[in-house]
């Protein structure tokens, strides 16, 4: 059946000049029928990169907003609009408005994971690779940054700046699943384990960590390490990618509960029917689009990296 439907969508894929993108949590299948793997920042870079007329994405709403955002001359698929990430939802244009009047002339800062019309909001765009540099550069000691309060305060910890988290309660519901207990009692059992955690996770976690990075600086760190098994601190999916990427290591989910349920509602049937109907195309405000490039293009400037722009 599989079969079947992989080599439908690789003629569709022809027909259309379509590319797939799939984040680094989907499912196997998903993956291995992705033209490109990786975080969302790299995803959409890599289609800027692309001549597609047509790019699915298989990832959540944001991301697939952001790939809309950033190719305005491309039609963005969204194979289930019902994949939505729930840290994302936690934000509203309301709260970052309040943040702007309690902190005036602080910069906005917005982690990805945000809906478009928050980005609109921010200054600057950054991803968990990239707002650690950033929120260093910046000219001012209090920043509002949402909308993860856990990368905020991770964030914090690594410039000392005053990291004002909006909203207060703002978090991945996946990367609060680890717990002490498991971690310590996995290090106990594979006793010479590198443990690897997101900055999404709660400090408490980030603190027992050897390394902690973004899921693209995850992948770089297994493979450059000498180590040979890891303890995976983010979402299990990135798993099946590390292990392709580095055979001869072994990787072991923190928790077996980190499953992000909606990254895992895209299957290859939604993609073919997405890529034969030619839905759901994902539609941006022009003028929100446009605030939100300016957002990514000054966070390139900030950090000194040239705009990869479409080629
Ligand atoms: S893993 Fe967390 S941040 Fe990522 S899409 Fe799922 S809920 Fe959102």
């Amino acid at each position: 059946m599989d079969v079947e439907i992989v080599s439908r969508i690789e003629k569709l894929k022809k027909e259309l000049n379509a590319i797939i993108l799939a984040h680094n949590y989907q499912p196997p299948q998903v993956q291995d029928i992705a033209d490109f793997v990786g975080d969302s920042l790299e995803l959409s870079i890599k289609a800027m990169q692309s001549n597609a007329k047509v790019i699915v994405f298989a990832g959540v709403d944001f991301m697939a907003e952001q790939a809309a955002v950033l190719n305005e001359n491309s039609t963005v698929l969204h194979p289930e609009p019902d994949a939505k990430c729930p840290m994302a939802s936690m934000i509203s244009v309301e709260d970052v408005e309040k943040a702007v009047r309690k902190y005036p002339g602080a910069p906005v800062v917005m982690y990805v994971n945000s809906p478009a019309a928050v980005k609109a909001l921010a200054n600057y765009v950054v991803t968990s690779a990239n707002a650690v540099n950033l929120v260093k550069a910046l000219d001012s000691e209090t920043i509002i940054f949402g909308p993860d309060k856990h990368l905020a305060e991770y964030v914090a910890e690594k410039t000392g700046k005053n990291v004002v988290a909006v909203p207060e309660h703002g978090h991945c519901p996946v990367h609060v699943k680890f717990s002490l207990e498991e971690i310590t009692c996995l290090k106990s059992i594979y006793r010479n384990c590198v443990f690897i955690a997101h900055p999404e996770c709660p400090r408490a976690v980030r603190s027992q960590a050897d390394f902690v990075g973004s899921t693209s600086q995850m992948i770089e760190f297994v493979k450059r390490s000498s180590a040979r098994t890891f303890l995976v601190g983010t979402e299990v999916g990135i798993i099946y990618r590390m292990a392709k990427e580095a055979r001869e290591k072994v990787f072991i989910p923190a928790s077996t509960k980190a499953i992000c349920d909606d990254m895992k509602k895209i299957t290859l049937e939604k993609i073919l029917s997405s890529l034969v109907s030619k839905s759901y195309v994902m539609k941006i405000d022009r003028a929100v689009a446009e605030k939100v490039r300016k957002a990514i293009e000054n966070t390139f400037d900030v950090l000194g990296v040239s705009r990869p722009w479409r080629k």
